[in-house]
């Protein structure tokens, strides 16, 4: 449970001390790319459906505009607060840094809990505050781009580009001022995935390094590795499909009003449905029952995946997580505490700001596509085809035997939207985790893999800034 004295945008600097000791940047330098650059705090009324007016809360951030637009996800919520969104803004910084998106890091909050409120009233909230961004300048596609996170998706997204357009006519490259939009609107295929897959790829990719392994006393690979989610939403629930799909056994799944237990392994889709239906996920047919929610996080299993919110594992809990890994798939899951126990007691956390990119990488690429206007794969998929065709007609007469119908159908597909999105996200996961692994590697005094990534981050950012030539 959240802890009140928790201040997260400190946690998020502590960390950032931390690995700016083991880079040669100048104090100055530091201290910028720490700072938040521009908070709007706002207040705006909403009528309720029952004729009240309610005041709303809400922030936008901008951390950083060493690259723009800024980017980063709206979270509705009724823990959100300026510290908050500052953290997560900060977060969004370093984590486009790692996986070179280039983007200044941005966030967004409205405090209220959408559970409480109807499809028309989140309607009006999400409409008016896209309507105060607007008037402060503070979105655009060249300026600061929304996307999804806690609490939102795909309709609210809907909202803000609709209501972007109509205060903006004529706009052409309109459609690019939020990301997560449904495919009618300009969205990527692939986005809604995008984070748990994203997930996915960074956790094989640790576990396909041996000598990572060898230190954590795990065999290599995925396969048969006893997984623990924490939180069904958008990301907790593709991480669980993309485990189950690699060949790992999601054993517990936790929500907020409980958790469940299944040795032989729990499908996401069916637990869903079975949450949908009952309204809870206790009494899933076949699985156990956990105490209290929390307990999932404590249980026996490999790869521990918080994928709700921050501050779940601290100093109270840490000491009873059995996992040797844990991929931060929510923002902040771990207090700096609990980071000094797993250090000491030798479990390996992939740290958010990298392992979650998979949301803004994509992201990136539906930008792109709303800027250039075509969907992916629409100028050379026909291209690709006939030519694989061609060559494959050309073999099976030289060797005078043809291939399967199946291998076929696999060697002449050219590649559609989703393909590239996934294989464009595949390398970049890849690429970011084996780029921290390197820096980690050549510095033995780095303790952790968190601050591997930082040092990652802090590099890219300030050598933005000197080649801006604003620092020496
Ligand atoms: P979501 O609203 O779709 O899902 C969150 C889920 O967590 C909900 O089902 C909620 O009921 C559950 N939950 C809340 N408190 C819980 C608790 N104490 N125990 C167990 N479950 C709990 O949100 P999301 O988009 O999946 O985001 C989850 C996390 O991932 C956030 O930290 C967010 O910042 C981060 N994230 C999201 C994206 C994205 O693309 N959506 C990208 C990067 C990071």
């Amino acid at each position: 449970m959240l802890n009140e004295q928790y201040n997260f945008f400190e946690s998020v600097e502590q960390s950032f001390d931390k690995a700016a000791k083991f880079t040669k940047w100048d104090k100055g330098l530091l201290e910028q790319i720490k700072a938040c650059n521009s908070i709007y705090s706002m207040k705006f009324p909403v009528k309720m459906d029952d004729g009240r007016i309610e005041v709303i809360e809400a922030y936008r951030v901008q951390h950083s505009q060493h690259k723009t637009p800024c980017k980063g996800g709206i979270r509705f919520s009724n823990a959100v607060n300026q510290d908050e969104v500052m953290a997560l803004a900060s977060l969004m910084t370093y984590k486009c840094a790692i996986v070179n998106v280039p983007f200044g890091g941005g966030k967004g909050g409205i405090k209220i809990d959408p559970r409480q409120h109807s499809a028309y009233e989140l309607e009006k909230i999400t409409r008016r505050y896209t309507a105060e961004l607007v008037k402060k300048n503070f979105i655009g596609p060249g300026i600061d781009v929304p996307a999804p996170d806690y609490g939102t998706g795909e309709r609210e997204m809907s909202w803000i580009v609709d209501t972007y357009t109509s205060l903006k006519p004529g706009e052409i490259d309109a459609a690019g001022c939020v990301t997560g939009k449904p495919i009618s609107q300009g969205g990527v295929h692939g986005r809604k995935e995008a984070t748990g897959l994203g997930v996915f790829f960074g956790i094989r990719e640790v576990c396909n390094m041996p000598e990572i392994m060898q230190k954590l006393g795990m065999p290599i690979g995925i396969v048969d590795k006893k997984v623990v989610i924490q939180g069904l939403g958008n990301v907790g629930y593709h991480s669980a499909k993309f485990f189950r799909e690699g060949g790992a056994i999601v054993v517990a799944i936790a929500e907020y009003e409980g958790a469940i237990y299944k040795t032989d392994g729990l499908n996401e889709e069916e637990v869903f449905q079975h949450r949908k239906k009952t309204g809870s996920i206790l009494n899933f047919p076949g699985a156990t029952n956990l105490a209290k929610s929390s307990d999932a996080l404590e249980m026996d299993c490999d790869i521990l995946i918080p994928a709700a919110l921050e501050n779940v594992i601290h100093a109270d809990n840490a000491p009873n997580v059995k996992a040797r890994i844990i991929g931060e798939a929510a923002n902040g899951p771990l207090s700096p505490e609990a980071d000094e126990i797993f250090i000491k007691r030798g479990i390996l956390v992939v740290p958010d700001m990298y392992l979650n990119a998979g949301g803004v990488t994509v992201s990136y690429f539906e930008w792109l596509k709303n800027l250039s206007h075509v969907r992916y794969g629409r100028m050379e998929k026909r291209f690709q085809e006939n030519m694989n065709k061609h060559i494959l007609g050309q073999m099976e007469n030289l060797a005078g035997k043809q291939v399967s119908k199946k291998e076929k159908d696999y060697i002449l597909h050219g590649a559609d939207e989703i393909d590239l999105v996934h294989s464009g996200l595949e390398e970049t996961m890849i690429g970011a985790t084996r780029e921290i692994m390197d820096i980690w590697h050549a510095n033995p005094s780095i303790p952790d893999m968190r601050t591997a990534a930082y040092v990652c981050a802090i590099n890219k950012v300030a050598i933005s800034y000197v080649e801006l030539g604003i620092f020496p």
